[in-house]
């Protein structure tokens, strides 16, 4: 029979449980319309449940009617949004991570105090748009190459996106010394992260084929494919049971299991009973 085994961290981290809570309440208690700044969480089926029950995404405060409840995603917003909700008269809810919102704090810190601000990630994501907001002077480096080739000044602040691999911090780190005077790093890699990370790199490492669930758009789900995928050959990343193939499993003794911070257990339950389906039926020759 074959094992299936769940990484020991897996799915919904703290940040994701409470925004998803947040959201609830607000759609449960809701007299008007309830919307979230952009998808709550990088996971298309929880926003499409949330829309089953009435809380919608938008792309600008505008977008909504005066006295309705907007809710700011746990990636954090940037300060000029949160001014456009106020004066767009909406009930603002922030849904926003500490963990995310300690990052927009020590960049503030960092370019008050006259520091060069690298927010350490990947340019375009949510997280790190929503930090720029904080340190509108700051820099993002995304590569090693990036670190060796961007102009920085004497003194350099370096804040990490939450959810970055730490190795590849290490190696821009190591890229900017010798480029700066001075350089402050605030390590904001969050533990829910490396714990993911690490956990799923030690079960794809005894597994013959790993399933890493969550949303294509979801960075962190991202990189667990990647820490996968250096370990075990045979990994496959979905966001539904019905993406799930019996042919995956036709040979494997071991069948992994993980998923990213914005994926609710509720999702890796179904992903793993039709895991379990798969197998039995090759087992048993119905497939
Ligand atoms: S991964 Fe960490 S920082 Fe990001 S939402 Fe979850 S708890 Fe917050």
């Amino acid at each position: 029979m074959t094992r299936i085994v769940v990484a020991q961290h897996a799915g919904a981290c703290f940040g994701v449980e409470r925004a998803l809570d947040l959201a609830n309440r607000a759609a449960e208690g809701a007299t008007t319309d309830v919307h979230t700044l952009g998808p709550l969480i990088h996971n298309p089926q929880v926003v499409a449940s949330l829309a089953q029950r009435g809380v919608t995404p938008i792309e600008r405060p505008e977008d909504a009617g005066e006295g309705s409840v907007l809710i700011m995603r746990a990636h954090g917003v940037t300060p000029e949004m949160e001014r456009r909700a106020q004066a767009a008269g909406l009930e603002a809810v922030d849904a926003t991570c500490p963990f995310v919102k300690k990052v927009h704090r020590f960049a503030e810190r960092l370019e008050v105090e006259g520091y060069q601000v690298v927010i350490v990630g990947e340019a375009g994501h949510p997280e790190t748009e929503g930090t720029r907001g904080h340190a509108p002077g700051a820099l993002v480096v995304g590569t090693v190459e990036e670190a060796r080739s961007v102009e920085v000044g004497r003194r350099v602040g370096v804040v990490v996106q939450t959810t970055l691999e730490r190795p590849l911090l290490r190696e821009v780190v190591s890229a900017l010394i010798g480029r700066c005077e001075e350089l402050r790093l605030y390590d904001t890699i969050c533990e829910a992260t490396t714990e993911r990370q690490g956990a799923a790199a030690e079960l794809a490492a005894e597994a013959d084929v790993m399933v890493v669930i969550g949303g294509r758009s979801s960075a962190n789900t991202r990189h667990l494919v990647d820490v996968c995928a250096t370990r075990c050959g045979a990994t496959f990343h979905v966001e539904t049971p019905e993406e799930l193939h019996g042919a995956w499993f036709a040979e494997a003794e071991t069948v992994g299991v993980t998923a990213g911070a914005s994926t609710p257990s509720a999702q890796i339950d179904v992903v793993t009973k039709r895991i379990r389906e798969l197998c039995d039926a090759r087992a048993a020759g119905t497939s």
